[in-house]
């Protein structure tokens, strides 16, 4: 799909690299050339991830312990990886949810989705972005990973909704202050994607599991990391230099089945063709 070398010499951060998503992403991103920095909090998933893709991939691949809710742990972590060579992209990825009541929610809960998603986000992109305008350096680019929940809001996932707004709103504000600087900015929006982390969290079985899940998806099927992760390989490489400030939508369509026609308009997705004949007006 890609030249094979199309990242070729791209140092990249991604925050949350060690599971999910992130992993997915780090995967392709050094089948395609890249040397990538994965970070997280549990320094044995790191460890593993790091040693099963170097193996898998053959790609440069190193691994810094850090909590993205700490503002030094993230200036640390950022002067380790720099002591070797500046980034040239940083994705933000990392990312923590809860599905619960919001009026149930503790103060200690609501911290920590906005500490990881808003705060985290918001301390490496600063951190990143201020080395590379001290320094004069340009053709950079910081990805961040959305959910569709930052455009429509979401019951039940109002911390993580809040978290990724904001982020949507940093990524749109920075495509302005620092695109002149040669610094650009993009965000994907993922709908469903089975991952043993956050999906596992949001979509317990008592919510109907898949079979229900891929009914409110226009293609009947939830993503594949591999296509995700296409994307993102695409948006933070050289040719997506002129794409600044956007969010892509990649659910198969999910947004806009639920956005249009309403709960009585959905069940008509699942009628049969005798129901519809039902409905049309009869000659005399
Ligand atoms: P995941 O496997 O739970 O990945 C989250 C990663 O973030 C983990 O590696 C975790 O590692 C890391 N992390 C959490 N808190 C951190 C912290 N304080 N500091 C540093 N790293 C931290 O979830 P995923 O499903 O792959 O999600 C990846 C991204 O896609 C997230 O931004 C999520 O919101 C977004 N997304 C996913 C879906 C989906 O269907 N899967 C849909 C929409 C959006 P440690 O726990 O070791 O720190």
């Amino acid at each position: 799909m890609f030249q094979p070398d199309l990242l070729k010499g791209k140092r990249i951060l991604v925050t949350g690299g060690g599971t999910g998503l992130g992993r997915s992403m780090t995967h392709r991103f050094l089948e395609l050339g890249a040397n990538v920095v994965i970070c997280g909090r549990r320094e044995d998933v790191l460890k593993q991830t790091v040693d099963e893709l170097a193996k898998e991939t053959g790609g440069e691949i190193e691994a810094v312990g850090c909590d993205v809710r700490i503002p030094d742990a993230v200036e640390a972590m950022m002067d380790t990886i720099w002591a070797k060579r500046p980034l040239d992209i940083l994705v933000n990825n990392a990312a923590g949810q809860i599905l619960a009541q919001t009026h149930k929610l503790s103060t200690r809960a609501i911290d920590a989705v906005l500490g990881i998603v808003l705060h985290g986000s918001a301390y490496c992109t600063v951190a990143a972005g201020r080395r590379w305008i001290d320094a004069g350096l340009r053709d950079r680019v910081v990805m961040s990973i959305l959910t569709v929940s930052s455009l429509t809001g979401a019951p039940f996932t109002v911390p993580s909704s809040m978290a990724k707004a904001g982020v949507l709103a940093m990524t749109k504000s920075l495509a302005v202050e620092w695109g002149p600087k040669g610094i650009r900015t993009c965000a994907i929006v993922p709908g469903p994607f089975p991952t043993e982390g956050a999906w596992s969290r949001l979509m317990p079985k008592e919510r109907g599991g898949n079979e229900e899940l891929v009914k409110t998806i226009p293609l009947r099927r939830v993503g594949e990391h591999e296509e995700l992760a296409n994307l993102a390989a695409f948006l933070v490489s050289d040719g997506a230099a002129y794409i600044n400030g956007d969010a892509v939508v990649i659910d198969g369509g999910k947004m806009l089945q639920s956005g249009g026609g309403g709960a009585s308009t959905q069940a008509m997705l699942d009628w049969t063709d005798e129901q519809w004949e039902a409905l049309r007006p009869k000659r005399k």
